[in-house]
């Protein structure tokens, strides 16, 4: 998550008292002269530090429940920006106004914050070991699931830390504490009782001392009256540098028994795959069945099957007849066949398929058509892109993909209507965001993104599929010049492609926009009953589709970007997958916060 701050060139990060006074030195100690850096104390919170007759005063600048900040007595603000504005205008009970930046040197960045980067690599490594992911796959297992993530770390990152002893007694506690050497500052946290609450033992002057660790109603964990923090984890880091009320700082763990490895366990051997517990790493425990939904990271799609380097090995475009077991249930289907349901019969394990199976292969110009498909899907790979496991030769043509069970979002979404939250599309919506990038990324064209083409792996996980008009675009090309119109998708289809037959990932970004309007009315069809010539008009006149009800502003304002008319002003998917994650992120992060019970304080 960037810091608001961090584009403040005044912005000096994570700065001690002692450095910020430094700078201010340097700079000459004029009156106003001022810097904001991070507070270690209050996790989201700044310091104000401002200069006045050769003095420095610090202000620390507090963010509060409903996300604004305010320096304590002060006016509240919505962002540290705003903050600073406003007390370089009027003083308002500082020493005086806020009269010139301390700049940062240029080209530095802010100084990272010890919880910047260790948050970063919990969730790198937590990702890492519980899902066995590398490279571009933990980036995107990431990026589309942080804030899911983090709410499973903040359960359970402590349970891996070498300090962490479990459910013990108090007593035992202390026989652990002292047992072997005992400098002060060692110390454990045990699980208290059956609430869930935790404990801190901790030695000092050769004596056990024993805090309650306590736990707000948002799920925060602090000392009594001390900083709150997300994990326990954190708390712990936290305490290792300030004592906050305990006699003396966290210095050395107790190693539990139980413990496997350190906090941060090193990288699995590259090469990967060496599956769960061949280092010595026992991935965290999952969460027990029904009380936490699946991530697309627990299915089997989120990785390619080719990604096991046995399996590459015998990787060929055309899969042999007798791996192939083809089921009579019907998925779907089209004018060039149907969709059925299957099994293919890899090295290692047997995988669920949906196999595309031609009609009639002596049609002119169908086969063709599939081999393009197949020739475009066979290069792509990526979690959020329905992918193609093989071509098939042999009662017809065939092609074999990945099952994507919850069948195409449009349909999904208006059977389950009551049970589907608007969060849950912008998730999903976000997902394809993903698939998208990706696919600018490699430059193609989809040509036929539509909530139709949108498969659910579950009900929280989207994959993009139907690449039967999609293009590769040449290496200097950024869009493809269609010579004739075919049976188009007019609803789905921004004005350069019916003007001027051009498609370009632009013109994607005004399908994606359609999808995202098919997503928020729940199935809904677009343009309601106008037929395809009477949109071309109504969109030339400037009109576009009013916001589905249930639809939040902010999702609205990006589909109202996608449909600007001039390609070249539409913003791109990476701009468009950045909004909708940055909205999935803050509505994702609410909620937790509520049903905790409040817990007492003692020991
Ligand atoms: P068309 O070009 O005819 O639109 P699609 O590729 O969209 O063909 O597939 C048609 C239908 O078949 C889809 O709407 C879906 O119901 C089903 N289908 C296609 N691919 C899959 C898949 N990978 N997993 C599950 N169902 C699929
Ligand atoms: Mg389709």
């Amino acid at each position: 998550m960037p810091d608001p701050a961090a584009d403040l060139p005044f912005f000096h990060g994570s700065i001690s008292r002692a450095e910020a006074e430094d700078v201010l030195k340097l700079e000459g100690m004029a009156d106003g002269l001022f810097l904001l850096r991070q507070c270690l104390r209050s996790l989201g919170g700044y310091v104000l530090s401002v200069v006045y007759e050769v003095q420095l005063h610090h202000y620390p600048v507090e963010r509060q429940m409903n996300g604004t900040y305010a320096i304590a007595g002060g006016k509240s603000h919505c962002g540290p920006a705003e903050l600073c504005e406003y007390y370089s205008k009027d003083a308002d009970g500082l020493v005086c106004t806020l009269r010139k930046p301390c700049l940062r040197l240029p080209g530095t960045t802010p100084k990272p914050g010890v919880f910047d980067s260790l948050r970063e690599n919990m969730l790198r490594e937590y990702v890492r070991h519980t899902w066995n992911l590398e490279g571009e796959a933990m980036e995107q297992a990431i990026i589309s699931q942080a804030p899911q993530l983090e709410k499973l770390i903040a359960t359970t990152a402590h349970e891996k830390m070498p300090w962490y002893h479990g459910k013990i007694k108090r007593t035992e506690g202390e026989r652990r504490l002292y047992s072997g050497v005992q400098p002060d500052g060692k110390f454990l946290v045990r699980d208290r009782d059956e609430m869930g609450t935790f404990a801190l033992s901790m030695m000092y002057g050769k004596t056990a001392y024993h805090y309650q660790i306590i736990q707000d109603k948002s799920g925060r964990y602090s000392m009594p009256e001390g900083t709150k923090f997300d994990t326990i984890w954190q708390l712990v880091e936290y305490l290792k540098l300030k004592p906050d009320g305990l006699v003396y700082t966290l210095r050395e763990p107790c190693v539990s028994p139980n413990s496997s490895m350190c906090a941060i366990a090193p990288a699995p051997p590259s090469g990967r795959k060496t599956g769960p517990g061949s280092n010595g790493y026992t991935p965290p425990p999952k969460p027990p069945a029904g009380q936490q939904r699946p991530l697309p990271m627990d299915t089997s799609v989120y990785e390619s099957p080719y990604s096991d380097p046995e399996e590459l090995k015998e990787k060929k475009l055309f899969l042999k007849r007798e791996q192939l077991m083809i089921d009579e249930v019907e998925l779907g289907s089209g004018n060039f066949g149907c969709v059925k349901k299957g099994v293919y019969k890899m090295r290692k394990k047997q995988i669920d398929v949906a196999i595309k199976v031609l009609k009639s292969e002596n049609e002119k110009g169908v086969k063709d058509e599939m081999m393009k498909e197949a020739g475009i899907m066979h290069q792509l790979d990526n979690p959020y892109i329905v992918r193609m496991i093989g071509m098939c030769q042999a009662e017809s043509l065939m092609l074999v993909m990945e099952m994507a069970p919850g069948g195409p979002l449009n349909k999904y979404l208006s059977s389950k209507k009551e049970q589907i939250t608007v969060e849950n599309v912008v998730e999903l919506m976000h997902q394809v965001s993903l698939g998208m990038v990706y696919l600018e990324q490699k430059n193609f064209v989809h040509r036929d993104l539509a909530a139709r083409n949108v498969l659910l792996v579950n009900q929280h996980y989207a994959k993009i599929s139907d690449f039967g008009l999609s293009k590769a675009l040449g290496a200097d090309d950024n869009y493809y010049k269609a010579r004739t119109a075919g049976k188009w998708p007019l609803k789905w289809y921004a004005p350069e492609c019916i003007n001027f037959h051009k498609f370009s990932s632009k013109s994607d970004v005004w399908s994606y926009g359609i999808t995202m309007w098919e997503a928020f009315t729940y199935g809904q069809k677009p343009y309601k009953k106008m037929k395809g010539p009477e949109v071309i008009s109504f969109i030339e006149a400037g009109n576009r589709m009013d916001s589905p009800a249930a639809c939040p502003e902010v999702m609205y304002n990006v589909m109202k970007d996608c449909w600007i008319y001039k390609h070249e002003e539409r913003p791109s998917f990476v701009v468009v997958e950045e909004q909708v994650r940055n909205y999935h992120y803050s509505i994702s992060k609410k909620p937790a916060a509520e049903a905790q019970p409040e817990k007492t304080v003692e020991v």
